[in-house]
């Protein structure tokens, strides 16, 4: 793909979020206002008041949470800021940071080093993919007894690879086909840009996703990255957002 058609549908993208955003953002200030004017209006018993009160807060929170991953999705490519990214530690800081999630929604998380491989990349947003992934994951075994997920680091030939195996709801045909489109979500309180992120990033950084999912059984998603001394070689000329599903 020619380099200057990848830029055009990259701010195409950008635009067609900041549009989105605006839209998003309305919602909850449009709630809240609401409350606040009947807040004034007059007295109401504790118990109102305090669900007024909770779903303000959730409100807001769901819009800084959209803003946050907005900011994510337009920052420009990486370049400066890659480094060599360790992806044992960072897996290890991936973990760490879900443990609470898990074991709050009754799931177990399990963390399979195999190999000690390097990457280019910027390390945070790197995490942030890990997260938004492997917390879908954590999220589609919420409902499921005994679920679990299994977090896997191989080395394939000159690539990283990174798995996210659950054994949650799986998805629908129309679900895997939407992935990573900007806020496509089925859950009700879904920003619907954790993915959007994560293809747009690993596939800046030359790399891959994956997905096979069975309704019913689970999701594995497989991303692809090349290791560190492969990257340096790397050409800007990446295509855009590429999917394979096995169904
Ligand atoms: P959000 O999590 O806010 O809904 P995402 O972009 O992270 O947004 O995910 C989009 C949708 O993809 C989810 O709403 C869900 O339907 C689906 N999805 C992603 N990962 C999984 C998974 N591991 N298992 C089942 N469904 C998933
Ligand atoms: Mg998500």
């Amino acid at each position: 793909m020619a380099k200057n058609q990848m830029r055009l549908e990259k701010s195409e993208l950008v635009s067609q979020l900041a549009a989105s955003v605006a839209h998003e953002i309305r919602n909850p200030i449009t709630v809240v206002r609401g409350f606040t004017q009947l807040l004034a209006s007059k007295e109401y018993d504790r118990d109102t008041t305090m669900g007024f009160y909770t779903t303000m807060v959730d409100e807001l929170d769901r819009a800084e949470s959209i803003i946050g991953e907005y900011l994510n999705i337009a920052k420009p490519p990486l370049g400066d800021d890659e480094t060599d990214v360790d992806l044992p530690v960072l897996l290890k800081g991936a973990v760490q940071a879900l443990k609470p999630y898990a074991l709050d929604k009754n799931v177990d998380l399990h963390l399979t080093l195999r190999a000690e491989v390097m990457i280019r990349g910027n390390y945070s947003t790197v995490l942030q993919v890990m997260i938004n992934v492997i917390k879908n994951a954590i999220e589609a075994c919420a409902d499921v007894d005994s679920a679990s997920v299994v977090i896997e680091l191989n080395k394939v030939k000159t690539n990283a690879e990174l798995k996210v195996v659950d054994t949650g709801s799986g998805m629908s045909k129309t679900t895997l086909e939407k992935l990573g489109q900007p806020y496509y979500s089925t859950k009700s309180q879904g920003t619907g840009l954790g993915l959007t992120l994560a293809y747009k990033v690993i596939h800046e950084l030359g790399g891959g996703i994956f997905v096979d999912s069975e309704e019913g059984r689970g999701t594995t998603f497989s991303i692809v990255l090349p290791l560190a001394e492969n990257a340096l070689r790397r050409t800007a000329t990446t295509g855009f957002v590429h999917l394979e599903t096995d169904s």
